[in-house]
């Protein structure tokens, strides 16, 4: 799935959240953009594997809402906000497809890995690939929940993030032809 929709979905979580208690409103949007993104940084390293935790990271999650319910302030609510959105990333990688820059001449069987048993899951292509048309109509119905919930700079940068996912889902299958053999 594209950054935009993991940011969308974490978004989607806060949104309820926020409405509730609007003076906390930025600290879950920070918290969940930031969770929704981070674990894709492991690019550098072993993608969807060194940040990864599709099943750990509920281990974090849990305990970080726990702390947020019972010692509310921007701080505990922004991490549990990052916790649940890293998690939901890494857990969702699974639905979609392998890392592959063209998922239709290369599969692989890996879609994210799993800390906890030690082995790789495989990707199950409910979104084929990132960029794919549902990817980009997922990330539509996520971000309509924090489109209502937020006010101030944020749904404005939320629509930034919807033009980034039609754009890029618009020439996703162009970018492989553009992408030089030795980025591959
Ligand atoms: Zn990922």
């Amino acid at each position: 799935m594209m950054a935009t929709t993991h940011v969308f979905a974490g978004l989607a979580v806060v949104a309820p959240i926020a409405y509730v208690v609007p003076e906390f409103a930025i600290a879950l949007a920070a918290g969940a953009i930031l969770g929704g993104l981070a674990p894709d940084l492991d690019l550098v390293f072993v993608h969807r594997r060194t940040f990864h935790f599709p099943v750990a990271g509920l281990g974090v999650a849990v305990p970080a809402v726990g702390v947020a319910v019972v010692a509310p302030s921007a701080l505990t609510l922004a991490v549990a906000a990052f916790a649940v959105a890293a998690w939901l990333h890494a857990a969702s990688d699974s639905i979609g497809g392998g890392p592959e820059l063209d998922p239709w001449n290369e599969r692989t069987e890996r879609a994210v890995y799993d800390h906890v048993r030690g082995r790789w899951l495989r990707p199950r292509r409910w979104i084929r690939y990132d960029g794919a048309p549902e990817d980009a109509a997922l990330g539509l119905a996520l971000a309509g929940p924090a489109l209502l919930a937020f006010d101030g700079p944020l749904p404005a940068v939320i629509v930034g993030g919807i033009g980034v996912s039609l754009l890029y889902a618009g020439c996703r299958r162009r970018l492989v032809a553009w992408t030089p053999d030795w980025l591959e």
